[in-house]
């Protein structure tokens, strides 16, 4: 038997047990606030580690097309991935480069962001005057020359870099003393840099003010629909949501436990809502009803919602399967086949990301491979 490729995606799409949808209408109007707020600046666009998970192919050719001509990926191999697709924009690489990356830098034309002195001399022993930026540490302690090192280099033969940037350590935190430290640093050392394009702010970063937009700006969280600034309610879009399936609707009595380890005792005669969705899926197993470490610091775990009214994860979740206590839903309100958000309109990234003890960008990153994509716009 013969099976034609849409008749795969449909086959496939119907037996997923986990969905994700990527509104690119959103992101786009995300990027085009960052834009606007990036006032004079150019507004660029990380899309790092498959566009934080939401899949890059799709993410950044929808952002060329709003106009955003410079993107940062984190090594060779993404960026090469992503030439094809954006055959006019800069291409960042955001850990720099080294002899095993080398050719595919050159070949894919991606512009270094030289992290070291190592890495300058690499470069421009064996890349000639082609375009690099430079990256200068100000109080990460991650990628980065010192503000001496980069002094120096400013003062040696080696051609301009294309961008000196840097990068803030608490950009979420604006009233943090660093974020002050590092906007001095930096300014003081773009004077060895006269004339160069600079660019300091990430998300957060840009709400930091037109002072820290310098040239370029590079969003990165904000754009799929995170919360750039810790505890401020943002007025961004959704972006994505994630859904799994109930596969089984079970009845337990009060007394009787749930899950591995017999994590959850029944105070009361229970529904249960079984869903084919997993930590292998990134759904963390810290953010479990009861078992886990966690759950004596922050009593409450994950919540799924379906239609708008929220559902508590019961016991530990498992590779493949999660259970919600549906017992306060109305007889019929949910039926096996019914689809349960556990990102998106009802519930937002940083809920999600609290209840498992991590930050959106972590759960962005890990959603897992066996959701059945789809974009939106
Ligand atoms: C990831 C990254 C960004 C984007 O950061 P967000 O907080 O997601 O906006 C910007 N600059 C550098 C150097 C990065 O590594």
């Amino acid at each position: 038997m013969t099976t034609s490729a849409s008749a795969i995606d449909h086959a496939s799409l119907s037996a997923a047990t986990t969905r994700l949808s990527v509104d690119l209408t959103a992101l786009a109007e995300n990027w085009r606030k960052m834009r606007d707020l990036s006032g004079s600046a150019r507004c660029g666009a990380a899309v790092k580690a498959n566009g934080y998970g939401t899949g890059a192919d799709r993410v950044a050719p929808r952002l060329a097309r709003e106009g955003c001509r410079d993107f940062f990926v984190a090594d060779a191999n993404e960026g090469a991935g992503l030439r094809p697709l954006l055959p006019d924009a800069r291409i960042y690489v955001l850990n720099g480069v080294f002899e095993g990356s080398f050719a595919q830098t050159l070949a894919h034309d991606l512009i270094p962001i030289i992290n070291s002195p190592e890495q300058a001399a690499f470069w421009l022993e064996n890349a000639g005057t082609r375009d690099y930026a430079l990256h200068i540490d100000t109080g990460m302690n991650r990628l980065g020359l010192t503000p001496e090192q980069a002094a120096a280099h400013s003062q040696g033969s080696a051609p301009s870099p294309c961008l000196v940037m840097s990068h803030f350590a608490c950009a979420d935190d604006p009233a943090h003393p660093l974020n002050a430290r590092q906007i001095k640093l930096f300014d003081g050392i773009r004077s060895c840099f006269p004339g160069i394009e600079a660019s300091l702010a990430n998300s957060g970063g840009i709400f930091l003010g037109a002072a820290v937009h310098h040239d370029l700006t590079r969003p990165g969280i904000a754009l799929y629909g995170g919360e750039p600034v810790s505890g401020v309610a943002n007025r961004l879009r959704t972006v994505v949501t994630a859904e799994t399936r109930v596969l089984v609707i079970r009845e337990a009595k009060a007394g009787e436990t749930v899950s591995y380890g017999g994590a959850h005792s029944c105070t009361r005669d229970s529904r249960i809502a079984v869903c084919g969705i997993g930590y292998a899926d990134g759904f963390h197993r810290s953010a479990s009803g009861s078992g886990v470490p966690l759950r004596s610091a922050v009593p409450q775990g994950a919540c799924g919602a379906i239609n708008g009214v929220r559902i508590p994860v019961i016991g530990k979740i498992t590779m493949d399967l999660t259970m919600f206590d549906v017992t306060d839903l109305p007889d019929g309100a949910i039926n096996p086949g019914d689809w349960i958000e556990l990102l998106g309109p009802t519930i937002p990234l940083e809920e999600a990301a609290d209840a498992a003890g991590t930050i959106s960008y972590e759960l962005l990153t890990s959603l897992g491979r066996r959701y059945a994509r789809s974009y939106l716009g």
